[in-house]
């Protein structure tokens, strides 16, 4: 276990967490494990071993350029959404034929990049074909493109969390797929090698992803039979984790695999892109108690934490476990866990069930690898907050904090300039 109690302290790969935070004197900061990390993609690999297949990342999750390294050397590749995903992508190691561009507003620029650099393209839309056409042209160099599609299956997630249905802004509707193909079939600088899909985040049963690979394996061979040389069917990402450490069966990628496996298109290449379910438990967030309030009806732990740094519970209700680092000894109470940012939305956890902590005490929001630091802002001008790695057991900075000076440089010197 990467993450465990032991005498009610907390560990990270053998070291405690509180003796991090005293080492590190800043706060809050994030905390990663890289013998989860190395787990959570093995744990895929292994269910991938007898099937044609690839385990694509997906970047956005947590763009660290140190997890990017760790995950390319394991054997990764990368899934990316905007240019600069692109950029960091290279500059962690991936090979472009690593790397698969995914997202429904691709600029000119951003799909020049990827076609000079012979990146897979996901087609999301007319125009996107149009753009990736026009700039293939301009460029005088071929495209491999894969064809996004909306499979329009309900996943019961929040529905900020929601991708696959017809209504969405992703893809392409199943009833425009032959347009598209008599379009692609025209072109003279478009491969079309493969067909993608992703219905969502935070799913938590794997028969929605069966029922997705039985159409997406339909319209694979449908395609295929027109003369497409397909090679890859991405069934996108979407795993969800255990937020709630509780008794409740999740899937594991092993589940997901065994439920998938019959329908896989024969020679053909799976690809699965997870994010969350590759970092998410990964990572944690560890902040500091700065006080203990209580008003009418309602007590709460206000820690140097907030929605700015993690603003999942905020934007989407999300629950993440919370604990001390430390013991804590005081008496059980009630508590809501908030940040000090000048907003009523601003909490990292609600009703909790804690011991009154002293000042200073040592909180962890467990779950924070995902969409974390990677969703982080600097409302009320907060900076965004230092990532650590454990690995073999040796803690290293991957990324420093941002400091006032860092921001306060993004400013013109002169206004009269404006
Ligand atoms: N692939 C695509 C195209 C995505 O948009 C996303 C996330 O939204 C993912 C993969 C990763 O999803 P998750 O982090 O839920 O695994």
């Amino acid at each position: 276990m990467a993450f465990y109690f032991e005498d009610n302290f907390l560990y990270c790969d053998g070291i405690r967490v509180k003796e991090i935070q005293s080492r590190v004197g800043v706060s809050p900061f994030y905390l990663y494990s890289g013998e989860q990390i190395e787990g959570n993609y093995l744990a895929y690999t292994q269910a991938l071993a007898e099937i044609p297949s690839q385990v694509s990342y997906a970047i956005k999750a947590n763009n660290n350029l140190h997890i990017l390294k760790l995950l390319h050397s394991l054997g990764c590749w990368a899934t990316l959404v905007s240019g600069n995903e692109l950029r960091l992508a290279l500059a962690a190691g991936f090979e472009p034929d690593q790397l698969i561009f995914n997202g429904n507003g691709k600029t000119i620029s951003e799909i020049t990049l990827a076609i000079q650099r012979g990146v897979m393209i996901n087609i999301d839309s007319f125009f996107d074909l149009d753009h990736i056409q026009t700039v293939a042209e301009h460029t005088n160099r071929r495209a491999r493109v894969l064809l996004r599609i909306a499979p329009d299956l309900d996943v019961t997630v929040h529905p900020y969390l929601s991708t696959g249905l017809k209504e969405t802004k992703f893809g392409l509707p199943i009833s425009q797929i032959p347009r598209m193909t008599t379009l692609l079939a025209r072109s003279n600088h478009l491969d079309l090698v493969g067909i993608h899909c992703h219905l969502g985040s935070t799913i938590d049963t794997v028969h929605v992803f069966q029922e997705t690979m039985a159409i997406m394996a339909r319209h694979f061979t449908e395609i295929r039979s027109q003369g497409f040389p397909l090679q890859y069917i991405n069934l996108g990402g979407g795993l969800g984790i255990n937020y709630r450490h509780d008794q409740s069966q999740h899937p594991s990628p092993g589940d997901l695999i065994a439920a998938v496996r019959a329908e896989i298109p024969t020679d053909s290449t799976l690809i699965i892109e997870p994010g969350r379910s590759l970092i998410g438990n990964a990572g944690i967030l560890v902040c500091r108690v700065i006080g203990v309030k209580r008003n009418v009806n309602r007590s709460f732990i206000v820690v140097d934490g907030s929605m700015a740094e993690l603003i999942r519970p905020s934007l989407y209700q999300a629950f993440h476990y919370i604990a001390f680092s430390e013991p804590v000894t005081g008496p059980v109470e009630v508590f809501d866990i908030v940040g000090p940012v000048c907003e009523s939305a601003d909490f990292l956890g609600k009703k909790r069930r804690l011991a009154t902590p002293p000042e200073g005490t040592c909180i962890t929001i467990f779950d924070a690898g995902a969409y974390g630091r990677a969703m982080s802002s600097n409302y009320n001008a907060r900076m965004k907050p230092a990532e650590f790695l454990v690995a073999d057991e040796v803690l290293h900075q991957i990324r420093r904090e941002e400091r006032f000076e860092d921001y306060l440089n993004l400013f013109e010197p002169n206004e009269d300039h404006i």
